[in-house]
């Protein structure tokens, strides 16, 4: 039996607030914070204490809810999620449930070489809960709330996925677009977003959906792929055997590469669901909507048609910048600030500065929006290439020294008298001379091994230093080589 894989994802993602949902608490780092030191009473769950909306947090969540495409609700209401957990100081969850944020969006993917829209079901606000760490010696389980009470926004698709890619493409377009939309910092380490993955799978043609397991907590693109994996290989040989999927809760353990059991799947009921009354419906009014949906900066399909449309880049260079908005708005300035012309800017930067900033372990992007290289520097080096300055292998040269040394291009090449030779009487000169010098090559070349041609380009190149324009110079040698006379 061929069978299809059935994906439906819930994604969690931390809004970037400076204060919490319900209460004043800062928003800290909790990978770097001491533990506990954000927090209060209505955050800490203590009896009496009473939430307050932040409106910012709604803010940022009606503009994801916006780029979705979705359709956003006049009211929506909170509810509590009860359930026991030590990381849940209140014993619920403030969540929201049968009247979510908005509904019905959708969000474009590139698998398999096509574009297809994912339906997204809904978008609806909620609190993060605190930290646990297990600790081995001594065994013990330590309780952070400075992340109890952060804005999460959960977004969850219909089960439209039906591969690893497609899934993959969908987390990826996601966190992109909550990095343009600047509501998360799409710092997946930190743990800013987070999956759980719906899979079932069904007779490969029948669109009844099989019976699903849900996995949790999956902190990585990595962790949701292979889990998928796994669990796609595990549910096939099930079904092969004729057995049944348990519809249940499971686990990843990222060591051991599979999934656990943790629970039989809770129902909703479970969770006794009810509306909170500590806290007002929630109300979008069309200004606020019209005021928020006038807010929506440039978002991915829009920056790439800009950059395929309007500024003649090939679509990979384009997908390599538009991969993250820090790229984007790097790019950009190169160009406004050196004029150097968009499509030799994008190959460089997509090709060999990224590739030197690999090879150094650096980010474009350093701590506070410091660039690794000013936007301006590399554009101007760019420039100097597009207008026959200096050639392509001394740029190249150069781009690390400015890497290494904080120097501009102009700076180095004046230093050094790097200036490209191009004018083609002080390279004739040079060709005449590499040609009289080697004659058993010229030989070679006029007894039909043209290849030979390269070795004489490079013994040019050597003679000037580097500093000739390669492709003069394979013009004159063509010239001079094939004139009998000379030589
Ligand atoms: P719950 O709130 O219990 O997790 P929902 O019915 O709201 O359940 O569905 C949650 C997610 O599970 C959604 O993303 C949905 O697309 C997905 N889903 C539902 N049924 C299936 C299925 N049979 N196979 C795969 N995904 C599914
Ligand atoms: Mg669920
Ligand atoms: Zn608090």
């Amino acid at each position: 039996m061929e069978w299809e894989p059935v994906v439906g994802l819930e994604v969690h993602a931390e809004l970037r607030t400076r204060s919490k949902m319900f209460c004043g608490c800062a928003v800290v780092d909790s990978t770097v914070a001491e533990p506990n030191t954000s927090t209060c009473p209505v955050c800490l769950g203590m009896p009496g204490s009473l939430p307050v909306i932040n409106e910012r947090a709604v803010d940022l969540a009606l503009l994801v809810a916006l780029a979705l495409g979705c359709r956003v609700e006049p009211v929506s209401v909170f509810a509590r999620k009860n359930y026991f957990y030590p990381d849940l100081p209140k014993g619920y969850q403030i969540s929201q449930y049968e009247l979510p944020l908005a509904v019905e969006g959708s969000l474009r993917i590139e698998a398999g070489g096509e574009t297809r829209p994912i339906r997204v079901r809904r978008v609806h606000l909620e609190e993060d809960t605190g930290k646990l760490s297990h600790e081995e010696k001594p065994a013990r389980s330590l309780v952070d709330l400075n992340r109890a009470g952060v804005p999460l926004l959960e977004i969850v698709s219909e089960p439209d996925m039906h591969s690893v890619e497609e899934v993959k493409a969908y987390a990826t377009a996601l966190r992109r677009l909550l990095c343009y939309l600047d509501v998360n910092s799409g710092d997946m380490e930190k743990g800013v977003i987070r999956f759980e993955a719906n899979i079932s799978l069904r007779p490969k043609g029948t669109s009844e959906l099989g019976t699903r397991v849900e996995v949790k907590n999956l902190n990585s693109f990595r962790a949701l792929t292979r889990s998928m994996e796994y669990e796609l290989d595990r549910q096939a040989a099930v079904l092969e055997k004729g057995g049944s999927i348990r519809q249940e809760t499971l686990g990843w353990d990222e060591n051991a590469g599979r999934t656990y059991s943790q629970r039989s799947k809770e129902e909703a009921h479970d969770y006794r669901y009810f509306p909170e009354p500590d806290l007002p419906p929630l109300e979008a009014s069309a200004e606020r909507i019209a005021r928020i949906r006038a807010a929506l900066p440039e978002l991915p399909e829009a920056v790439r048609e800009r950059l395929v449309s309007k500024l003649g880049l090939n679509r990979y260079d384009a997908e390599v910048i538009l991969a993250e908005k820090e790229t984007v708005d790097y790019f950009d300035e190169v160009i406004r600030t050196s004029g150097a012309p968009a499509r030799a800017a994008a190959t460089w930067l997509g090709g060999d500065l990224f590739g030197l900033l690999k090879m150094r372990s650096i980010p474009l992007m350093g701590e506070g929006g410091k660039p690794a290289l000013p936007a301006r520097e590399f554009g101007l080096l760019v420039k100097m290439i597009a207008d026959g300055k200096i050639n392509g292998p001394t740029g190249k040269m150069l781009l690390a020294e400015m890497l290494d040394t904080g120097k501009s291009a102009d700076a180095l090449v004046a230093e050094r008298g790097l200036q490209q030779i191009g004018d083609a009487d002080t390279l004739r000169a040079a060709v005449r001379a590499v040609i009289a010098e080697n004659p058993g090559q010229v030989d070679q070349y006029r007894n039909g091994k043209t290849t030979v041609i390269q070795w004489l380009l490079g013994q040019v190149m050597k003679t000037t230093g580097g500093r000739a324009n390669p492709q003069t110079v394979r013009r004159l040698l063509e010239e001079e080589l094939s004139d009998p006379a000379k030589g």
